[in-house]
């Protein structure tokens, strides 16, 4: 279903009429720049599918013909690309919705990931988010609060029921991980089975406190950017490059790429402990380094090196990268919102670019990495 809305631009006075397509979520909000002055226009609305809007910024609401306005096509689970129609256009936004379903059902999902997700579907944030909630109130000890919200709504979330209250927090990472956190899961548990002194990482991992929640909960703060992206690699669906993401909101994104990056770096241990003990037969022995401890306290642009050689363990390679870590930490990215593109100045000075839509997969990306140590931790350690 799309919803319309006929909106003027507050900087310029150009009309937009806004086709909002219902996706999973009951709330949008939308950042796009204003197709002729390039300022940024927010809409956000609530309570879909009746559709309230709750918060607007650079536009006001104004009564115009259809006819009469540019048309701006938001959708928050799809890239649907080609977002300017002219005015008067009834069609592309149906049209590009339609083709881009078609070309998802045709795609082949890997079979170890349709098993994956026909035991963990999501559809939407909706479940995720429940089980995110119950994380939240088991790390603050909250466990009975945790049971009893918990009894009153995974009916509505369609959530098994535990007996054990902290398997909701398995329940989150194995939903949230999607075909690539499930390699890099898997990658470490084979690996795992090989390794014979486990004692020696399984000893180190008991004096490491890192708090994993925090990331996520950011990620689902900023939601309705990543869904854009994030539905496609949950699903295994491959991304049609030639479609932008229609919302680029980059200043609430911008730093998230570097928290998530700095939690997976304290994770670490894990993968370069189990090639140390499958390598030289205990978690501390590198070929150069002391220690597990000495590792750790090493910077975090290298530690990757020490088990790029195992097929199994070095998938985090396609996501973690200290440019763009320092980028987003320094805050030496600019945006460019009609061409949805991010420059950044890489350690070496260079000047790079990525798309946003790259930029938010990365992101998405090693929040997978994140969540697949944390459930072999859980599961393993
Ligand atoms: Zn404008």
């Amino acid at each position: 279903m799309i919803i319309t809305h006929t909106i003027v631009c507050l900087t310029c006075e150009t009309k937009h009429l806004l086709k909002v397509t219902l996706g999973y979520e009951n709330k949008q909000h939308h950042t796009f720049p204003c197709t002729e002055c390039e300022e940024d226009i927010q809409f956000g609305i609530e309570n879909l599918p009746r559709g309230e809007y709750r918060y607007i910024k650079n536009c006001r609401f104004e009564k115009f013909k259809y006819d009469e306005a540019v048309q701006v096509l938001l959708h928050p689970d799809l890239a649907v690309g080609h977002k300017i129609v002219p005015a008067g256009d009834v069609v592309t936004a149906t049209l590009l919705n339609v083709k881009e379903m078609s070309r998802m059902f045709k795609q082949s999902v890997p079979e170890k990931l349709k098993q994956h997700r026909s035991e963990h579907q999501n559809m939407g944030s909706q479940k995720l988010r429940f089980f995110l909630k119950v994380w939240s109130l088991l790390r603050r000890n909250k466990s009975s609060l945790a049971q009893e919200f918990v009894l009153k709504n995974y009916n509505i979330h369609g959530a098994k029921m535990h007996a054990d209250i902290n398997t909701y927090i398995e329940d989150f990472l194995n939903h949230f991980i999607g075909d690539f956190g499930l390699k890099v899961y898997e990658g470490l548990e084979k690996e795992w089975a090989k390794s014979t002194n486990k004692k020696s990482l399984i000893d180190f991992n008991k004096i490491q406190e890192v708090d994993e929640f925090e990331v996520f909960e950011e990620f689902f703060d900023l939601y309705t950017e990543f869904s854009q992206v994030y539905l496609y690699l949950n699903g295994g669906i491959e991304i049609n490059k030639k479609n932008s993401s229609s919302s680029t909101d980059f200043n609430k994104t911008k730093k998230y790429y570097s928290s998530a990056y700095e939690v997976v770096a304290k994770l670490l241990y894990i993968p370069a402990g189990i090639n140390n003990i499958i390598e030289r037969g205990d978690a501390n022995e590198f070929k150069s380094l002391k220690s597990l401890e000495v590792y750790m306290n090493n910077g975090n642009g290298n530690k990757l090196n020490c088990f790029l050689n195992n097929e199994e363990l070095k998938y985090p390679k396609e996501c973690y990268d200290n440019n763009i870590r320092n980028a987003s930490f320094h805050n030496h990215m600019k945006f460019n919102a009609k061409k949805s593109k991010i420059t950044y100045t890489k350690n070496n000075n260079d000047v790079e670019h990525i798309s946003y839509q790259d930029y938010l997969i990365l992101c998405v990306k090693i929040s997978e990495v994140l969540a697949a140590y944390k459930l072999f931790k859980i599961r393993c350690l």
